[in-house]
């Protein structure tokens, strides 16, 4: 059994050790707890759970403490793939719910498994998920003060090998920061979240960068076709080179390998297979 989380990339990491600090012991405490929970749970249950977590702390942009878009509102977007049964469920760009990753996890069972805007919005709410706001003082400060900011970025993901050997991954976002209304990000796509019965991805960084590589998906292709974890990480990076693809990966295999990799540094994430180990 193995989990691997990620917290995104930090711009503040140069500058600010304590939010640095702050973000790695959130991480080492969630890795755990969403270890412990996999004891006992699916690795999709699991995903699912850790990433409710993940987007339960706001120092994360994701769920509570998202970052706010340019005309002033919060969009998440999150999204489950279940390597067991192959199917994607995702939520796009949906308003004013706590935690998008459980809603994906119940379009899981629908008929129409990606929803985004309005509609998206309507299925939470016949769905029993209640209005929430996702703001934090902390993030309309930001907004008000670091308009000119170019990216601001942090989504949540994680990745599962459970006990019975199956994979899963999901990621949570609220974007990458001040982007025009409509904008959609990768991580309810499978660029940015995909997995089978042989790997398993989860994507951070520019989503337009992440959509145009293809990412998650071609990764889990490749070591399905027979590449190692890294030989199929460092291929699609580097197929990412020619348009300066800002990405960071962690990515688990059926086999237990576990393979992290980023363009840009700083992005933050945890494993846990037989210790915790946290990253940045
Ligand atoms: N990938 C996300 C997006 O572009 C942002 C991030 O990873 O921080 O929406």
């Amino acid at each position: 059994m193995k989990i691997i989380i990620h917290g995104g990339f930090f711009s503040e990491s140069g500058t600010n050790q304590e939010v640095k600090h702050a973000k790695q012991e959130a991480l080492k405490q969630i890795v755990q707890q969403g270890y412990d929970y996999l004891q006992t749970h699916t690795a999709t249950e699991t995903v699912v759970y850790t990433v409710s977590l993940l987007e339960n702390n706001e120092l994360f942009n994701a769920g509570t403490g998202s970052q706010i878009q340019s005309d002033g509102c919060i969009r998440l977007s999150a999204s489950l793939m279940d390597g067991r049964t192959l199917k994607f469920s995702g939520i796009i760009n949906v308003e004013e719910v706590k935690n998008p990753i459980l809603i994906a996890q119940k379009l899981q069972a629908a008929e129409d498994k990606v929803l985004s805007g309005k509609g998206a919005q309507q299925y939470a709410r016949e769905n029993g998920f209640d209005y929430y706001n996702p703001e934090t003082p902390q993030r309309r400060q930001e907004y008000e003060t670091k308009l000119n900011d170019s990216i601001r970025l942090g989504t949540v993901g994680c990745v599962a090998l459970d006990a019975d050997g199956n994979l899963a991954a999901a990621t949570s976002t609220g974007g990458k920061g001040f982007e025009m209304p409509g904008r959609v990000s990768d991580s309810a796509t499978v660029a940015g979240n995909y997995a089978n019965g042989v790997a398993a991805i989860s994507c951070t960084g520019v989503g337009e960068d992440i959509v145009s590589g293809g990412v998650a998906t071609k990764i889990v292709t490749r070591v399905s076709d027979g590449m190692t974890l890294q030989q199929a990480t460092e291929k699609t990076l580097t197929e990412m080179k020619p348009f300066d693809g800002f990405v960071g990966i962690i990515g688990l295999t059926a086999a237990g390998d576990i393979y992290y990799a980023d363009t840009h540094p700083y992005m933050v994430w945890a494993s846990y297979d037989e210790n915790i180990k946290v990253f940045s």
